[in-house]
């Protein structure tokens, strides 16, 4: 099984970064103002790494 993107939401501090390089993967709760994979195919893992690296806290991480 290909490895899924996973983000540690307690940890996220909702910059929305993630959202705008993979808006098809990740998705922006407003409601608790922090990110969420809605869709772990949505885009190509070089997307998901580009994510992972700029991620300010480094809350997302493979799932493997
Ligand atoms: S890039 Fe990281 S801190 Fe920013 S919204 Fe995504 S998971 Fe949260």
């Amino acid at each position: 099984m290909a490895p899924i993107p996973v983000i540690e939401i307690e940890d996220c501090v909702g910059c929305g970064s993630c959202v705008e390089i993979c808006p098809e993967g990740f998705i922006f709760n407003e409601s608790i103002e922090k990110a969420q994979v809605i869709n772990p195919d949505g885009c190509s893992a070089e997307k998901i790494e580009e994510a992972i690296e700029i991620c300010p806290v480094h809350c997302i991480h493979w799932d493997e």
